[in-house]
């Protein structure tokens, strides 16, 4: 059996038994830890939120996650924010939400954008931190950073609201709460070794081989991201699916939105039809995984939409008087979260799938090879299947115990 890239989710098994119950558990894990740390500042963003009307109060598992993540990312990329003195923020935020919007131009915006990010963004030898910032100006200067990336723009949409909570705590409040936060993070880190590092055991040696390779290129942070970086959006999955699921159950039709990658056909042979959506599979090659899923749709009642990568998820949102409309992302373990926070500020009900593993050949593989996803897991959240998959193995018991 050839190693993965970086993770794989159905090592030896299938991901509904290897993987699926095994997340669910440490979830719980994290969450009922949160609730003795970090869920309280969490609620009181929350009430925030409620009292000035910032946007519709969602569950405080989702801003404890939003802090988990704040904590992560401050620990793996402040340093790389801070030591930056000078760069055209704006300018690279703009160019990250052009492309969004016009696909045609990415070709063009992209080899900019990676020889801007590598020359004022990317710090290859950044330290990581551990302490928290030093006040507001520093926390603002980091969430400029994110935005600048692009990949971490809707992790930085977040924080804005964050930024503007902490501004009302005092200096030291602010302190205390930022500690609190990156001590839950270390801890999560070291937690989520021992119970998801066997799904990530590629990660490191990846990075090592390959950090040189993406120095100029625009999808240096999407494919550069840290082991802790992976377990963190394996929970963020769980949580959101928890957090959506009855929207998404309740809305009238739903659509599995699945990455170019899952074709068997290279994107210049296959026969799916471009519309201004997605690309419909037409079936021009029965054994394509795609067409499976579109086959599974007609006796399953959903429809099945391939999407180019970093596509513009507004397009989803809800019509006037149109019946609501749910989706199911599909993505690596890379994207997937950021996907299903922009899913969630277009106010669109979703559901996400894990690629089992990545492997595009635009990202992750000289040669590339057609991706998959759990079917099991799909029909689950669909919930057009019904056996209780969550049944652990003695070895998972043992990893999860404590
Ligand atoms: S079966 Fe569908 S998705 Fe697969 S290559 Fe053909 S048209 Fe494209």
């Amino acid at each position: 059996m050839e190693a993965p890239i970086t993770y794989k989710l159905n090592m030896g098994q299938s991901a509904s038994i290897a993987y699926y119950p095994v997340i669910n558990l440490f979830t719980n894990k994290v969450l009922a830890k949160a609730e003795e740390s970090i869920a309280p500042i969490a609620n009181g963003c929350r009430r925030y939120i409620i009292e000035y009307e910032l946007e519709s109060p969602r569950s405080v598992e989702e801003y404890t996650y939003e802090l988990l993540n704040l904590g992560v990312l401050w620990r793996t990329y402040g340093g790389m924010a801070l030591s930056v003195r000078t760069a055209p923020f704006r300018l690279m935020a703009f160019l990250a939400g052009v492309r969004k919007k016009n696909e045609f131009i990415k070709a063009l915006v992209d080899p900019i954008r990676g020889f801007l990010m590598s020359l004022f963004l990317a710090r290859e030898n950044a330290e990581r931190l551990t302490e928290p910032p030093e006040n507001l100006q520093e926390f603002e200067r980091f969430v400029q950073w994110l935005e600048a990336t692009g990949d971490f723009r809707e992790d930085a949409f977040r924080f804005i609201r964050w930024l503007a909570y902490f501004n009302t705590l005092n200096p030291t409040q602010f302190n205390e709460t930022m500690k609190k936060v990156l001590n839950f993070s270390a801890w999560f880190e070291k937690e989520s070794l021992n119970s998801l590092g066997s799904y990530t055991q590629n990660v490191e040696g990846f990075l090592k081989t390959r950090m040189r390779y993406y120095r100029w290129r625009e999808d240096r942070f999407v494919c550069l991201r840290t082991r802790v970086e992976y377990h963190l959006n394996m929970t963020g999955a769980e949580i959101m699916n928890r957090a959506f699921q009855p929207e998404f159950l309740s809305a009238h039709k739903k659509t599995v939105l699945v990455p170019g990658c899952m074709r068997l056909r290279s994107a210049r042979k296959c026969e799916g039809i471009k519309t201004p959506n997605g690309i419909l599979c037409t079936g021009c090659e029965p054994r394509c995984s795609v067409n499976r899923l579109r086959i599974m749709g007609h006796t399953n009642n959903f429809y099945v939409c391939i999407l180019p990568h970093s596509t513009d998820l507004s397009r989803w949102a809800a019509k006037p008087d149109a019946p609501s409309h749910a989706v199911v992302g599909v993505a690596c373990l890379s994207v997937l979260v950021q996907g299903g926070w922009e899913l969630r500020r277009w106010n669109i009900p979703a559901q996400c799938v894990l690629l089992n593993e990545c492997g595009c050949r635009k990202h992750w593989d000289n040669i590339g090879f057609p991706t998959e996803l759990d079917v099991r897991e799909l029909k689950k959240i669909l919930q057009t299947d019904s056996p209780d998959l969550r049944i652990l193995t003695e070895r998972q018991k043992v990893i999860l115990k404590n």
